[in-house]
């Protein structure tokens, strides 16, 4: 099949090079000239797990191309993905369509043939009805299917998830895109991958539907953590006690320094605001993006705890930006508002993220970056661990403690215990554990 893939960022290249893999003849186009040029010499201009060599591979095999020149390739093309990014409107917090509305008129002035437009970016419900309505209106005579085919990969495992899906949601109004869908994904199909038809608002929905509830639960055990600390439990244990229910399972929760993240917060407030519209409020979204909110700057009060209610002159070496391992990825990352709080209470600030630095300093022009933890925790006051990528879970802490000026060490992913922290000779603090434990979890259930 001809796949044209109209945006080249995290999905978009990510769907693109899976489905290149799958035997599909596809292009991706961007606009960004930069980006294109980069991916043209084998560069990838996002960090992803194993994603440099899955393109190189494909494009050695002629299976995927780049262009800038969307007018080229979607005459050809049998589906034509938008996977363009739908950010927060600024002002209300709707999600911003105007990316999505821009490619559908282009994609209408060039499309021939009947052609299938598969909306993969997230958008609010309604959506697909208006990109229908542009495209029939740009141009009477196109034969055109748009369906609704919201995409659930993680960044940081963008390409197993792609490739081994819980399943994929495919909204539909026209039944021809039946077949053209089902031939889409046909290997991932073969392997037994849930292939679930339904119409082209419940699509919609059901992604939004998925990131609040997903989101929700976060912050429900944030919630408990902040209980636990102040009655005395142990979060890790509550979350495994409660997760071996399988009605409740025990992803997604573990307890840290609030969600962030390209996805769950716009998400969440684009339901909101869209749900708010429909008359149809959703307060238990509403809240969860309340709380969330808050709980961004009261991490970094509990810095200031830590370090004795005081951060003026001092210097708090950070660990990990990005708002999760694994990623570059610095949309909405806890460490932003984290940061900017120790700052304006005077606090000076060293960072090291293995991935995420480059992004950040464009973000973060009064931080002073690190090349490593080492380097972060010298003549430092007190130690933040904000993201928890691998190589920050086994550090050395004497050589940490050795080199700082007060071994403080602010936990906000769980990662060491207080057992060991102390050991080391670290005043530590954590989330939702007990300042005295009996650890019975190990760091691999903490890490899971
Ligand atoms: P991104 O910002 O990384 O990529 C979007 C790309 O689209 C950019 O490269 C941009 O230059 C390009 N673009 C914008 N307008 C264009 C146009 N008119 N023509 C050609 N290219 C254009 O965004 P992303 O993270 O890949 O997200 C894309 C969509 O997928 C969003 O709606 C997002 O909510 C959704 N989504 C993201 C994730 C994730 O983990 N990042 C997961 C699931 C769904």
């Amino acid at each position: 099949m001809k796949i044209a893939i109209v945006g080249s960022g995290y999905v978009g290249l990510v769907t693109g090079v899976c489905l290149a893999d799958f035997g599909h003849d596809v292009v991706c186009i961007d606009k960004d000239e930069r980006k294109i040029a980069a991916l043209e010499q084998g560069q990838i201009p996002i960090y992803e797990p194993g994603l440099s060599d899955l393109v190189a591979s494909n494009v050695a095999a002629g299976r995927l191309t780049f262009t800038t020149n969307l007018a080229s390739a979607v005459p050809s093309a049998d589906v034509v993905f938008i996977a363009v990014g739908t950010p927060s409107r600024r002002g209300d917090g709707h999600a911003d369509l105007s990316f999505v509305y821009a490619v559908a008129r282009e994609v209408a002035a060039s499309v021939s043939g009947f052609t299938v437009v598969a909306t993969k970016s997230t958008v609010p419900v309604g959506t697909g009805d208006e990109v229908a309505h542009i495209i029939a209106s740009t141009n009477p005579n196109a034969d055109v299917a748009v369906v609704s085919n919201p995409e659930f990969l993680r960044e940081g495992a963008a390409i197993d998830d792609f490739k081994r899906p819980d399943r994929i949601v495919v909204g539909i109004e026209d039944e021809r895109a039946r077949a053209v869908m089902t031939e889409v994904y046909r290997p991932l199909y073969l392997n037994q991958a849930p292939l679930m038809f339904t119409n082209r608002r419940t699509a919609e929905l059901i992604k939004y539907a998925a990131n609040a509830f997903l989101a929700m639960k976060i912050t429900f055990i944030n919630e408990i953590a902040d209980l636990c600390e102040a009655a005395g439990g142990n979060v890790q244990e509550v979350a495994r006690g409660i997760g071996l229910d399988n009605r409740i399972g025990s992803k997604f929760l573990h307890a840290g320094p609030g969600y962030g993240g390209s996805c769950f917060p716009k998400d969440t407030l684009a339901l909101v605001k869209i749900a708010q519209d429909f008359g149809s409020p959703m307060r238990l979204v509403e809240t969860t993006v309340s709380i969330n909110d808050q709980r961004k700057r009261a991490m970094s009060r509990k810095v200031i705890a830590a370090c004795g209610g005081d951060v003026r002159g001092k210097t708090i070496g950070v660990l990990g930006l990005t708002f999760k391992p694994n990623t570059d990825d610095m949309r909405e990352a806890p460490s932003i508002d984290i940061i900017q709080g120790l700052l304006d209470k005077g606090a000076n600030v060293v960072a090291y993220d293995p991935q995420g630095m480059e992004p950040a300093r464009d973000m973060m022009d009064k931080v002073s970056f690190a090349k490593g933890a080492y380097e972060v925790a010298k003549g430092a006051d007190a130690l933040v661990l904000i993201t928890e990528w691998n190589e920050f879970r086994s550090l050395d802490l004497d050589r940490l403690r050795e080199t700082m000026k007060t071994p403080i060490l602010v936990d906000l992913r769980n990662v060491y215990s207080h057992a060991e922290a102390n050991k080391h000779g670290f005043a530590y603090s954590s989330i939702g554990r007990p300042l005295v434990e009996n650890e019975t979890l190990s760091l691999t259930d903490a890490a899971e």
